[in-house]
């Protein structure tokens, strides 16, 4: 039995949201229960530039498959997620009216 364990980065408002990977890999977002597959490139939405489909962060083309209801190939919680930067602090509220 094969297990592979997944390690997917995505930037912290993405992982809110996240419902899985497509088959092609590109991470899905779950919002007001609407999937929608990022592009590959920046894990962002599309958008369109003239009249051609693209990434709305590097203007980079995009596939159609970005515009519809995404498929979840893989889901949220078989994947292990990680997000780049450092852990928010939580504050202690030890000292209080000084
Ligand atoms: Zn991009």
């Amino acid at each position: 039995m094969i297990i592979n364990i997944l390690a997917v980065t995505m930037a912290r408002e993405v992982y809110k949201e996240f419902a899985g990977l497509t088959a092609s890999g590109c991470l899905v977002i779950d919002r007001d229960d609407e999937l929608t597959a990022l592009t590959p490139c920046c894990a962002a939405f599309v958008t369109y530039c003239d009249t051609s489909l693209c990434c709305k962060s590097c203007y980079g083309e995009a596939d159609n498959e970005h515009l519809l209801p995404a498929q979840v190939a893989v889901p949220a919680p078989l994947i292990n997620t990680v997000i780049p930067g450092r852990p928010r602090r939580r504050k202690k509220n030890k000292k209080k009216g000084s």
